[in-house]
């Protein structure tokens, strides 16, 4: 495993659209072993493959529950509305309060090209949404409201 670089601020591979995976093999599980562990060496809740440079449509996750692999997530379902501050290991030094939904439904693909679906609440539902929105191109400073 290897620690990658991770891209900051406004480097443009940061508002690329990320391709699907279609390969489920060494490649893949090599890139989300190093996305792991770029992650935990960040203290980072969540990591998208553009962040470290690389435009696929792979997510790593852990809000305090243990690792979450998401090849091709898609969300399928959401419900409620939350609020609340969001930060980004893109963009350090900077948070915001963005409206996410409360609950969060995802389909994706485990790292053998299983399919998986996973539910989750609070930080969770945020991580989702805010890693998805890495894969295309979307940072949460887009969506920081303005005072009200
Ligand atoms: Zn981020």
């Amino acid at each position: 495993m290897a620690i990658r670089i991770i891209r900051k601020d406004d480097d443009p591979i940061l508002r690329k659209q990320s391709r699907p995976v279609e390969e489920f093999n060494e490649k893949l599980h090599i890139l989300l072993d190093d996305m792991a562990e770029t992650m935990y060496d960040a203290d980072g809740v969540g990591l998208a493959a553009p962040q470290i440079g690389i435009l696929k449509r792979v997510v790593v996750i852990d809000a305090g529950e243990g690792l979450i692999e998401l090849v091709n997530p898609e969300i399928i379902e959401t419900e409620g509305l939350q609020d609340g501050p969001e930060g980004c290991l893109s963009l350090p030094g900077v948070s915001g309060d963005v409206e996410r939904p409360m609950k969060v439904k995802v389909k994706a693909y485990d790292r053998n090209g299983q399919e998986v679906e996973i539910e989750g609440t609070e930080l969770l539902a945020r991580a989702f949404c805010h890693e998805v929105d890495h894969l295309n191109g979307i940072l949460f400073t887009d969506l920081i409201k303005d005072n009200e």
